[in-house]
């Protein structure tokens, strides 16, 4: 069977010259011979051939062309013969240059052919010497491959470059990066590379349509390249991804500028498709060599810092190892997660809430801890961000939710009537079945759904409002109660609060820890508590620090506080050893009331409606 080989147009184009220089070669055989036939039959070939046919003598000067050849050095009729082969094939300049090259064994190559005017242009050739009657010649097969290279730039420059934007893509800046970090290396110079992520792209992408999203992340790179030199690369990685190469900076101070700069710029209105719209920007910066010795290591350490700043809404991020979650511990922890749901090494521990007004036990948040027999006690800020990029958050989160329901059943069978409040990682709220299941694992307990809260961050909520929208309602229709975590720290729009089915806002920490000495966050804690009342929700206080924090909640009206005032998160024995000996928190009233957990809804018991 015959093979069929793909078109290609070099091999192609090879062959032809291949078939020519034959036919010349033939050509030139039959002059000998005297053919006279033969010789007109060769000549018609020649002279009609759409590839440029020389020849040349032993003193490099053309003694025959084609009307092909004179076409593409653009020369009239008989105009090629008699001129210097040097002056057509500039690569040839001395006499011996091209015998040296053929006795190289090249034959085809690829060179820049010179036309009478003077300008230049790529050919490709075929040289070979022929010996006629003692005396040799060269003949020249050629072809001008500009158009070819012209295509070949456009698959390269199409390879290496976002069709969006026409800025450089990834594989051009990594390419780009390995050759800066040389030429930093060499001068000892510092580099920086920024990795920009767009904040609300995906809003905008929704709501106005792909057309006004393509013009925007269009717009964005010209706006991107703007206050940039000539010699930095903006380059689009992906959907709303940006990066920006400062191939040489003077060390962290410029990079941070630089990097402060294009999010001012990027903070502004600007027009797309005439309407006005608004983006903002997380920015993530690694330095080398500081903060990574090759590009990957620099890429990656940029991501981190971008990561870190899109979740703490900041608009600059620089990279810092403290907060890299692939770091060579957390590698290894994260390998290690697994095996410590199966070996008993996590760990359940409770910390106090209780009622502002009256001082009295209410109920108790659920912390998770990793009792690591290396590394101590490790703390869920460093484990459950792993879990959450490893998939382990799905069977984490339904380990704790297990080990609450025993341990609400537990208290109930104690009689100790208090609520539990588990937290929930955003990804939860993409699981299917999250509110089947725990309805199930409730139902088996004969549990009373309100005992338990679900806590999610605000961050959570607001990064896919529409999705969370609907868990969240899932959820509720399983009857638990449902809160916003860490309320204050990040940007809930007060119009999908409305619409959210949750009974409590936890007031972020780091509002209520700095009220005495920030009159700004007393103002929060005020705003905040009146808010969540008149949407009528109650308002549990976090980190309840000192008796002072605990009087002014009370006089802001605030329902249940937890902190390290009232109480840390303690171990199961630990807890109920303090709730024995717990009286009630500024209080006269003594032991451990058992309230009913419906009064944990303060807000709503005021009669404000939902
Ligand atoms: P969170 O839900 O906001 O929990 C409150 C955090 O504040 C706890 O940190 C608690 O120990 C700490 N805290 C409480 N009172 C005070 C105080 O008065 N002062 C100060 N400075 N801190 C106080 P922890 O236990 O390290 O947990 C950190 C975060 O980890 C939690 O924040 C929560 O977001 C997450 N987390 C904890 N357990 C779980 C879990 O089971 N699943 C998920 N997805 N996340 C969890
Ligand atoms: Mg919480
Ligand atoms: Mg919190």
């Amino acid at each position: 069977m015959r093979e069929i080989t793909p078109w290609n147009p070099i091999t192609s184009s090879m062959q032809r010259i291949g078939l020519v220089r034959r036919n010349v070669g033939r050509f030139l055989q039959t002059l000998r011979a005297g053919r006279q036939r033969d010789g007109a039959l060769m000549r018609g070939i020649v002279e009609s051939s759409s590839e440029a046919i020389l020849t040349i003598s032993d003193d490099f000067v053309v003694e025959m062309a084609n009307p092909a050849a004179e076409a593409i050095f653009d020369a009239g009729d008989d105009d090629l013969v008699g001129r210097p082969l040097k002056q057509l094939f500039p690569f040839f300049q001395s006499p011996g240059s091209l015998e040296r090259y053929l006795g190289q064994g090249y034959r085809t190559v690829e060179m820049e052919g010179r036309r009478l005017d003077g300008s230049g242009f790529p050919l490709e050739a075929t040289f070979d010497t022929m010996t006629i009657e003692g005396a040799c010649h060269y003949v020249v097969v050629a072809r001008d491959v500009t158009e070819r290279h012209a295509q070949q730039k456009l698959m390269e420059y199409l390879a290496l470059h976002d069709n969006l934007t026409g800025l450089p893509n990834r594989a051009l800046l990594m390419d780009r990066l390995e050759h800066a970090i040389t030429a930093s290396r060499r001068a000892n110079q510092p580099l920086a590379l920024l990795l920009l992520d767009l904040d609300r792209f995906k809003e905008i992408n929704d709501t106005l349509g792909h057309s006004v999203g393509d013009s925007l992340l269009a717009e964005v790179g010209t706006i991107l390249s703007e206050p940039l030199r000539a010699s930095d690369t903006v380059a689009r990685l992906g959907g709303d991804e940006f990066a920006i190469l400062l191939p040489s900076v003077s060390g962290l101070t410029q990079a941070r500028d630089i990097a402060d700069r294009v999010a001012d710029e990027l903070a502004r209105p600007f027009p797309v498709e005439g309407i006005t719209v608004e983006v903002g920007v997380s920015i993530g910066l690694a330095l080398y060599p500081d903060h990574g010795g090759d590009a990957s290591e620099l890429m990656r350490g940029a991501d981190v810092a971008m990561y870190v700043a899109k979740r703490n809404h900041m608009t600059v991020s620089v990279y810092d190892e403290g907060k890299d979650h692939h770091s060579v511990r957390n590698l290894s922890l994260s390998g290690e997660l697994r095996q410590a749901m199966d070996a008993d090494e996590l760990a359940l521990f409770y910390q106090p809430q209780v009622d502002v007004a009256t001082g009295k036990l209410v109920g108790a948040e659920a912390l998770l801890r990793w009792d690591h027999p290396r590394h101590g006690l490790v703390s869920p800020e460093e484990f459950v961000q792993l879990a959450e990029q490893t998939g382990l958050i799905r069977p984490l989160t339904c380990w704790v939710i297990e080990k609450s329901l025993k341990q609400l059943t537990s208290w109930q069978e104690r009689g100790m009537d208090i609520g539990l409040s588990i937290n929930l990682s955003p990804r939860n709220l993409h699981e299917d079945g999250l509110a089947e299941s725990i309805s199930e694992k409730m139902g088996k307990r004969e549990l009373r759904p309100e005992l338990l809260t679900l806590e999610l961050t605000e961050n959570a909520i607001m990064t896919d409002p529409e999705r969370a929208l609907t868990a969240i309602r899932k959820l509720k229709e399983c009857g638990v109660r449902l809160a916003i975590d860490d309320f204050g720290t990040g940007y809930s729009s007060l119009a999908y609060l409305k619409a959210l089915p949750v009974d409590e806002l936890k007031i972020d920490k780091s509002f209520v820890m700095h009220m005495g000495d920030d009159s700004n966050d007393e103002v929060i804690v005020r705003s905040t508590i009146d808010l969540a009342h008149n949407l009528g929700l109650s308002v549990v206080a976090e980190g309840v620090e000192s008796e002072l924090h605990l009087q002014t909640l009370r006089g802001l009206g605030c329902d249940i506080g937890q902190g390290f005032h009232i109480g840390r998160p303690l171990r199961i024995e630990e807890f109920h050893q303090w709730a024995k000996n717990f009286k009630t928190i500024s209080s006269g009233a003594g032991g451990i009331v058992h309230i009913h957990p419906g009064a944990r809804s303060r807000g709503r018991a005021k009669g404000i409606p939902k």
